[in-house]
């Protein structure tokens, strides 16, 4: 029986290669997804991901303004893991918390960011993350070239001792306002430079449109200077601030100043088809998150 089937399938196989002349591969899918919140559970926020069309997602593994996140439930994890399985959410990508600091002069600070990395990592490994998204940190009471040094540092002594089979960490660019680090390229390079020296797993970028906009720099342009295949996630945000700004404001997609035409070549280039695409689109009424997601695939079948 298990053999006759088997022939089934071999024949059907033949049948349409010999129609269509050669196999074709498919295109590889395009991972589109959004923030979405662990607030009532882990679980849900796969959940929610999924049903709002997505095929990727990113979360917080914990409240993003506490400096202690609380232990995750092997329970809840598990739950979590089903459902990312069940719906083939891939890849998860995590944001690390806004309280971080690693390049911080203060040594209190720093301290503390270390910490609170280290459990970052952890949870992110449990939860079987791809990636973790790292903003590089504010350079104040330093050069920046001492804080990038200060960066590498800080992230080497998160990790120690851990093993990251698996995991990548991202770099972010910012919108470079106030003492905001990693808004130039330059910058972005020697943070990963010096930081991959330190640790043995892999440091890529994650690059934000808004971001790029608003520290007046072109997204593709910021692409090629970091080098395309260190870029894992690109953040899709439109920009409520001008160009230039350096005012981190996002917008919906097609309401800010990136464009639906901005946003229409970003998701119909070809080069970009393996990156994963993550809105982090502001929720200020009902149906906002669900809209971006429909734009965004709707721009990307423009291709
Ligand atoms: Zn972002
Ligand atoms: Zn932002």
């Amino acid at each position: 029986m298990i053999r006759a089937r088997s022939l089934g399938r071999e024949g059907r196989k033949r049948r349409t290669s010999e129609k269509g002349g050669f196999e074709r591969r498919p295109a590889p899918m395009l991972r589109i997804g959004i923030h979405t919140s662990i607030a009532s559970s882990l679980a849900s926020a796969a959940e929610k991901a999924a049903a709002l069309g997505c095929n990727t997602f990113q979360i917080f593994s914990a409240s993003p303004r506490m400096w202690r996140g609380s232990k995750l439930d092997p329970a809840e994890v598990r739950l979590f893991r089903e459902a990312r399985e069940k719906h083939d959410l891939f890849p998860l990508v995590i944001h690390d918390n806004y309280l971080i600091n690693l390049p911080s002069a203060d040594p209190v600070v720093r301290e503390r960011s270390i910490e609170a990395f280290r459990a970052e990592m952890q949870r992110a490994m449990a939860l079987g993350a791809e990636y973790l998204v790292a903003h590089p940190g504010s350079y104040r009471g330093q050069t920046p070239e001492q804080a990038i040094q200060v960066f590498a540092g800080s992230l080497a002594a998160a990790a120690r001792g851990l093993r990251c089979d698996g995991l990548s960490v991202l770099i972010e660019n910012t919108a470079g306002g106030g003492c905001a680090l990693g808004s130039e390229p330059a910058e972005l390079l020697e943070l990963r430079r010096l930081a991959s020296e330190r640790v043995d797993f892999p440091i890529g970028f994650c690059i934000d449109t808004a971001h790029c906009f608003a520290a007046g720099l072109d997204f593709f342009a910021v692409l090629q200077a970091v080098g395309l295949e260190a870029v894992q996630v690109i953040h899709c945000n439109d920009s409520r601030s001008g160009f230039g700004s350096r005012l981190d404001r996002h917008e919906h997609i097609g309401k800010g100043g990136i464009g639906l035409e901005g946003f229409r070549r970003i998701l119909s280039d070809r080069r970009l088809r393996r990156k994963a695409f993550i809105l982090e689109t502001p929720v200020e009424k009902p149906g906002d998150d669900r809209r971006n997601v429909r734009v965004l695939k709707a721009l990307a079948k423009t291709r």
